[in-house]
């Protein structure tokens, strides 16, 4: 495994929640960051089926265009009932004519499982895809996932995405109510990111 040596990182994601949890998250490694919006990159688009895959892309097409190691995040929620739903297509089922609306998205997700009577506990995950890219074209790719379960209405107006309906196991909080810090501990970033730093950063 390549281990990141460098003292500058491309954050390959345009999403302000990632941006802000990634940077919290690299803090204590001294590492400086700069977001692909601050460079001024294009968003590739996101065509594999996989978070690897999607990963992957974001990654490589900002090491290529930045020449510096970039690091990019592919997540997204996965609901059981939904047979895996919306998955990689998380931030699409946000999309309306004036930008994203996650309460519009989340309330999709819930009527979809009340018109199926889908049965209690409504099972889901969290899925995260981190993608470490050289210019050269080396790549390290790490996965974490939290398992827990989605509830209505929505609670909380922390974190971001679809934060406020999800449950993780064992909580009492939604990560929508959930302090950040304690979020950090038990997200599916949170989870690839222990993999990353073991890898590339210890
Ligand atoms: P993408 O990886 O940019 O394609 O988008 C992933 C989408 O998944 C985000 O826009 C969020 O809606 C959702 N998502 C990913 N991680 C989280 C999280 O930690 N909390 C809430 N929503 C998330």
């Amino acid at each position: 495994m390549r281990r990141f040596t460098g003292d500058r990182l491309v954050i390959a994601s345009h999403n302000s929640g990632k941006l802000r949890e990634i940077a919290e998250l690299l803090a204590p490694f001294g590492v400086e960051t700069a977001s692909a919006g601050d460079l001024g990159l294009a968003e590739p688009a996101e065509t594999e089926d996989t978070f690897a895959g999607n990963a992957r892309i974001k990654a490589h097409f900002a090491a290529r265009e930045t020449g510096l190691p970039a690091l990019s995040d592919d997540s997204g929620i996965m609901v059981d009932a939904l047979d895996g739903a919306p998955g990689v297509y998380t931030a699409d089922w946000a999309e309306t004519p004036n930008g994203r609306d996650f309460p519009m998205a989340m309330k999709k997700v819930w009527d979809l499982l009340e018109a199926k009577d889908a049965p209690e506990p409504r099972t889901a995950r969290f899925c995260c895809a981190l993608c470490l890219a050289w210019p050269d074209g080396h790549d390290e790719l790490f996965q974490g996932k939290v398992e827990g379960r989605l509830v209505w209405p929505m609670r909380g107006d922390l974190g971001f995405g679809f934060d406020p309906i999800f449950l993780p196991e064992g909580e009492t909080e939604t990560f929508g109510e959930m302090d950040p810090a304690r979020k950090h501990a038990m997200s599916h970033r949170a989870d690839a990111f222990a993999k990353m730093i073991a890898g590339c950063f210890a």
